[in-house]
C-alpha cells in the first residue's frame, strides 16, 4: 500500500516505542508532507537501573530526548500526557486524553502498539495504550455524547480512517523504509538514557536486521510491518 496520509496521530506508551515500532514509516510520511503528531502517554520515569536516578530527573531527561528524536523524524508536534511509567490505567482520564487529541488533530491515520500481541510478553503500558487508543478511535471520538465537555474546548467528533498497529503477531502491511531506516536509527540514538546502559547491544545492527526480516516477508529490502484496521468506508 503506497499512500501518504494527511495527518497522522501516533500514540506511544513510552518515549522511544514509536521510533522502534514505526520510526521509518513516520519519517517517510513526514518527508512526503504528512503532519505527524506524537502523543507520549507516559513520561518513562521508571526506565533506569541507576540507583542514583530519581523519577523526576529521569522524566525530564526523557522528555528532552523524545523532543530531539521527534525532530529527527520530522514530527510536527509532541504532546506529553505525563502519566507515570507502569501506572497507566484504562480509565476515563486516559481515554479522555486520547479522545481529546484525536478530536483536536483529526488524523486520517492513528498509529499505536498492538494490544493483542500474544507471541511475546508485553509491558502493561503497551497493552493499555493499544487498547485505549483503539477505544478512543472507535467509538469514543466519533460520538458527540462521549466526553461532551470537549465541545467547550471547541472540539468536534471525529472519524479516523485507519489504525496502524506496530508490534503485531498478525502484520498484513509492510512499508518500504529503505529511504528512512537511517533516520529511524538516528532518532533512536537520541534516547541516550535508554541506549547508554546497553553498550553491549549493537542497536544499529538490531534495527537493521529487524527491518530486513520484515522486508523479506514481502519482497522488500527493509520494511516496517503493521496490522492495519480500516475504520471507515
Ligand atoms: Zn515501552
Amino acid at each position: 500500500m503506497s499512500f501518504t496520509p494527511k495527518t497522522v496521530l501516533v500514540c506511544t506508551p513510552h518515549p522511544d516505542d514509536a521510533e522502534i515500532g514505526a520510526g521509518g514509516t513516520i519519517a517517510k510520511w513526514a518527508k512526503e508532507g504528512a503532519k505527524v503528531v506524537l502523543v507520549v502517554c507516559t513520561n518513562g520515569d521508571k526506565g533506569s537501573a541507576d540507583p542514583e536516578m530519581t523519577s523526576a530527573r529521569l522524566a525530564a531527561i526523557r522528555e528532552k530526548e523524545q523532543r530531539a528524536a521527534a525532530k529527527v523524524l520530522g514530527v510536527s508536534e509532541v504532546v506529553f500526557l505525563n502519566h507515570s511509567d507502569s501506572e497507566l490505567e484504562d480509565n476515563r482520564e486516559f481515554r479522555g486524553d486520547l479522545v481529546r487529541e484525536i478530536r483536536r488533530h483529526k488524523p486520517d491515520v492513528v498509529m499505536t502498539t498492538d494490544p493483542h500481541r500474544r507471541g511475546f510478553y508485553q509491558h502493561r503500558d503497551h497493552r493499555i495504550t493499544g487498547q485505549v487508543t483503539m477505544d478512543a478511535v472507535f467509538p469514543l471520538s466519533r460520538d458527540h455524547l462521549s466526553f461532551p465537555e470537549h465541545k467547550e474546548l471547541g472540539l468536534e467528533p471525529h472519524k479516523t480512517g485507519y489504525v496502524y498497529l506496530w508490534g503485531s503477531d498478525n502484520a498484513d502491511t509492510h512499508i518500504d523504509i529503505s529511504d528512512t531506516l537511517s533516520t529511524k536509527i538516528e532518532a533512536l540514538k537520541r534516547h541516550e538514557s535508554q541506549i547508554a546502559p546497553r553498550r553491549n547491544v549493537d542497536f544499529e545492527k538490531f534495527m537493521r536486521e529487524n527491518a530486513e526480516r520484515a522486508g523479506k516477508e514481502n519482497g522488500l529490502k527493509v520494511a516496517e510491518s503493521f496490522r492495519v484496521i480500516e475504520m471507515r468506508r
